[in-house]
């Protein structure tokens, strides 16, 4: 039977435990197993290699995305790192331009070391995206909506173009979650997450997933996630799966609150900018409305030069200034200084990221509140 995913969120990868009838997947916190003779495992031998509770999540991770092959990792960046070992020196990489700073960190202070190189391109400018696809790129690799900006990029159009000429097309699907989209479906080669954020969900753990369909680049992926280890453990796996499993009806809410709370900010006198694709105003609205089920939940605002953007973080009462995003509960972070402080100024600037640049992970709670609480905190902040 072919679920729909608030059934597959439940029930899809491997349901339950068949030897004991738990209803949930037990939490394997083994290294290693009994093997009944040489060369006879029962089909795992050691848990960098294999873990059936990692197994598990791994196969819902790819039932959500409606792809083949899953792999969990230890982190967001340890499933990245992982995907950009599938490149040697002399390869280059075509990159979108406002992409969670960590994954720019690694770009430029890790394997740019070991001769893998980037270009970063605005890839929600088709044109610029395929000039920059010269003989040397092997793989252009996107997040959209993008963080921090929530530029979104037209997921579909640019795998037909990095396909036209023969390279991979990879998308970082964290914001969105299998559950408002499906980039393989749109055509892309790798989908990557951080766990960490909605798919966990509670911030409670930190984790990694990628998700592909071609066998040969799942053999290799798993290859590499065997000899490079930075495997997600047993226990973690579970708390992914739990979180996993309120994922549609956390994304409603969280959806529902940051739609209500972008239009609150368009129409104040608070913010001189709202960067959010499910306001109709947004360049990206009708490209996210076409690839996704939903604009996610994350905001991004400039606050107006009148209030002082230091004291709004320090007045905030109900929301917690912090970096990560995704969980239950409302986050702010400051990119300038905080997630984007790796990039250095002079692209922080060029791509928008000011300094009065606010970024808001709506949480699930009342949305009536948090709007309380962002008028009171800027209210507060006023200069002179
Ligand atoms: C957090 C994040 C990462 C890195 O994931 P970790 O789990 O923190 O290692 C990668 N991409 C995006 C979009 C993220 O938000």
């Amino acid at each position: 039977m072919s679920l729909n995913i608030n059934s597959l969120l439940i029930h899809g990868g491997i349901d339950g435990d068949e030897t004991t009838g738990a209803v949930n997947v037990p939490i394997y916190q083994t290294s290693t197993y009994k093997q009944d003779g040489l060369g006879k495992d029962r089909g795992w031998e050691y848990s960098r290699t294999g873990n059936p509770t990692r197994a598990a999540l791994e196969k819902l991770i790819a039932d959500l995305e409606q792809g083949k092959y899953g792999l969990a990792f230890a982190s967001g960046l340890a499933a990245i790192s992982t995907v950009l070992s599938l490149f040697k020196s002399g390869d280059k990489l075509v990159v979108s331009d406002n992409i969670y700073g960590g994954t720019f960190r690694i770009l430029d202070n890790v394997f740019k070391n070991f001769g893998i190189t980037y270009e970063i391109v605005n890839t929600s400018d088709l044109e610029k995206t395929e000039k920059a696809i010269t003989d040397d790129v092997k793989a252009v690799y996107v997040e959209s909506p993008a963080n921090p900006l929530l530029t979104v990029t037209d997921i579909e159009t640019v795998a037909k173009i990095a396909h036209k000429h023969d390279k991979l097309l990879i998308v970082d699907n964290t914001f969105l979650t299998p559950y408002l989209q499906r980039p393989l479906t749109l055509g892309a080669d790798i989908v990557i997450h951080s766990g960490t954020k909605y798919l966990g969900g509670h911030s409670d753990t930190v984790s990694g997933q990628v998700v592909v369909n071609d066998k040969a680049l799942a053999d290799r992926l798993y290859y590499l996630q065997n000899a490079i280890g930075g495997v997600l453990g047993p226990w973690d796996s579970f708390l992914v799966i739990r979180g996993i499993k309120t994922l549609g009806v956390r994304m409603d809410r969280h959806v529902a609150n940051a739609g209500k709370i972008a239009k609150w900010l368009e129409s104040s006198e608070y913010v001189s900018k709202v960067y959010y694709p499910g306001l109709e105003s947004d360049p990206g609205y009708e490209v996210q409305k076409k690839q996704a089920d939903g604009a996610g939940a994350m905001i991004s605002f400039v606050l107006d030069e009148k209030y002082d953007y230091r004291k709004f973080f320090e007045n905030l009462k109900l929301i917690t200034l912090a970096e990560s995003l995704g969980g239950v509960e409302s986050l702010v972070c400051h990119p300038a200084t905080m997630t984007h402080a790796a990039i250095p100024a002079d692209i922080r600037k060029k791509v928008g990221i000011v300094d009065e640049l606010i970024r808001f992970s709506v949480g699930i709670e009342d949305a009536d509140d948090l709007i309380e609480d962002l008028k009171q905190a800027i209210e507060a902040s006023k200069k002179g």
